[in-house]
């Protein structure tokens, strides 16, 4: 198993107030670095259908609160996946307490959240020691999903292809630059494929 992420976004301080928090996507984008916060899959296969989830919902099951949805660091970039799964859960009713050790969630902008999870080789996501906060996330956002081992995988791709890139560029044997060129049209009919998973 690997690590589950290898950054943790972050917030930037002394952004503008907007009146709509929709105002907020672009930079919210830039600060998770283009990825989801929950389940960290890149946008890049479906940049469209990101959106801005607030990670105190603004209508809790159940409940309410008096926090404005327009408070920058209570907005998390989203996947379509992780926020239709998350809708408007927050289990402890107090709107201070993210969780109670055992139900909740874990603000993704902490490091301990990289910490819940772990990758299995396939890119799959996994909690980690059978922490029981982080058996409820990863059912509640419903982070099984095979969609982000698929999103995983693409990434992976692409990091291999700019490696096969360089390996070609660096050698003049005829043999091995042909060999590189079929592996990367392999990734390349795989890169593809996944795509238009994606694209259905
Ligand atoms: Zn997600």
């Amino acid at each position: 198993m690997t690590a589950f992420r290898e950054t943790t976004p972050k917030h930037r301080v002394g952004r503008k107030t907007c009146k709509k928090y929709t105002t907020y996507k672009k930079t919210l984008r830039e600060d998770f670095l283009k990825r989801c916060g929950y389940c960290d899959d890149v946008d890049e296969l479906r940049i469209r259908s990101y959106v801005i989830d607030h990670f105190l919902p603004r209508k809790p099951d159940g409940w309410t609160h008096t926090i404005p949805d327009n408070k920058y660091e209570n907005l998390i970039y989203a996947c379509p996946f992780c926020n239709s799964a998350k809708k408007n859960k927050w289990p402890t009713r107090n709107y201070k307490k993210s969780h109670d050790g055992i139900q909740g969630f874990v603000n993704p902008t902490l490091i301990k959240y990289g910490k819940l999870f772990r990758r299995n080789a396939d890119g799959s996501i996994a909690v980690f020691n059978g922490n029981p906060l982080a058996k409820y996330i990863h059912e509640n956002l419903a982070l099984n999903q095979p969609i982000h081992a698929l999103n995983w995988k693409f990434e992976k791709i692409l990091k291999q292809e700019k490696i096969l890139k360089t390996l070609h560029n660096s050698t003049t044997d005829p043999i091995i630059q042909a060999s590189i060129r079929e592996l990367r049209a392999q990734q390349g009919d795989l890169a593809a494929e996944i795509r238009g998973i994606y694209n259905k």
